[in-house]
């Protein structure tokens, strides 16, 4: 099986920042009525957009034919193009509820700002870092034009294109709204960045408008990553890379990784109670300040899965959370 079987092809579009890891894939699929769709609409960067177009020019096909925008989930390396793709072809955008604040940028008030500095400052954050998510804030204003409108994707929706089609598979864990499709009858996931095979999947810590995230996303990702280990997938077609197989030695390996993390944590907590910005520098000693705001999702991630394994418990002093370890009974 191949993505040409299923009409689909991948147009990848560079990224500017490495975390991502390498350019993020649009997919261009073959709708029945001879029109297109898109699965992940890249970046709105001059460079995301001359390789989008170029991806078409290759196929002999233009913008103006795409008929259904889907986008897996809001990050401006998957939907920053979408508001300029829909005002070439007028199609409508559909995204899970749940990252809809994203795509339309009302997930980016000054009132959300205040919430993530308030929150981060309870994980004993020094206040430099809100400048670190002031500057994320404005760089994606600058590189996704935000929508006006989007509409749902639910979990169990059935896509139908041209040559196959797909069920809806809502994962939360990289972001709360996160989809993939699952073409059960060709056994061919398309993962964005829930599963990439060389990199980690980074579930980001994400309030949702509110003080305390209901989102725990490392939980919800492993969660979700058992699900899609159960299905019987030959090729997984990526956020990012090349398409790839052999799904379950991927996720197998993931769950070695973060099991390593969690034990270090373990580790670290049997020297005393800890804020999740003490642990962060021990964890991730040469991280940059730049790359504060995804060192300390990490670790607050896998302190929420310790938490629910109850294997360390929270306690708020002065304003501030600390984890200790939970005495074995
Ligand atoms: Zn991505
Ligand atoms: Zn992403």
């Amino acid at each position: 099986m191949t993505l040409a079987d299923l009409g689909v092809t991948r147009v990848p579009v560079p990224v500017p920042f490495i975390e991502a890891g390498g350019p993020a894939n649009v997919y261009v699929i073959e709708e029945a009525d001879g029109g297109l769709a898109l699965f992940d609409a890249g970046i709105g960067t001059k460079e995301g957009r001359e390789a989008l177009l170029a991806g078409f020019r290759a196929l002999g096909r233009s913008l103006g034919e795409v008929r259904r925008i889907f986008i897996s989930h809001g990050h401006i390396d998957h939907y920053g193009y979408a508001r300029a793709a829909q005002e070439e072809s007028g199609a409508p955008v559909y995204c899970h509820p749940r990252d809809h604040g994203k795509l339309t940028g009302r997930g980016r008030s000054p009132q959300g700002l205040d919430l993530y500095a308030a929150y981060l400052e309870r994980l004993g954050a020094p206040r430099e870092l809100l400048g670190h998510v002031r500057v994320h804030f404005q760089d994606t204003q600058r590189m996704a034009r935000p929508l006006e409108v989007v509409e749902p994707l639910s979990e169990g929706d059935r896509l139908r294109f041209a040559r196959f089609s797909a069920e809806v598979m809502h994962l939360p864990g990289h972001t709360p709204g996160l989809v993939c499709l699952w073409a059960a009858e060709q056994r061919v996931l398309f993962s964005d960045d829930h599963l990439l095979e060389r990199v980690s999947p980074n579930p980001l810590l994400d309030l949702e408008g509110k003080a305390e995230p209901e989102h725990k996303a490392l939980c919800a990702y492993l969660r979700s990553t058992e699900r899609v280990r159960q299905l019987p997938v030959s090729l997984v077609a990526p956020g990012h890379g090349e398409p790839f197989t052999g799904h379950a030695e991927v996720i197998d390996r993931l769950l070695v990784f973060y099991d390593r993390r969690q034990t270090k944590i373990l580790d670290l907590l049997r020297e005393g109670a800890a804020t999740p910005a003490e642990l962060a520098p021990r964890i991730f000693p040469h991280a940059k300040p730049s790359q504060l705001y995804l060192v300390l999702s990490e670790v607050m991630g896998n302190l929420e899965v310790l938490e629910e394994r109850r294997k360390v418990r929270r306690e708020e002093h002065r304003g501030r959370i600390f984890f200790s370890l939970r005495e074995q009974t």
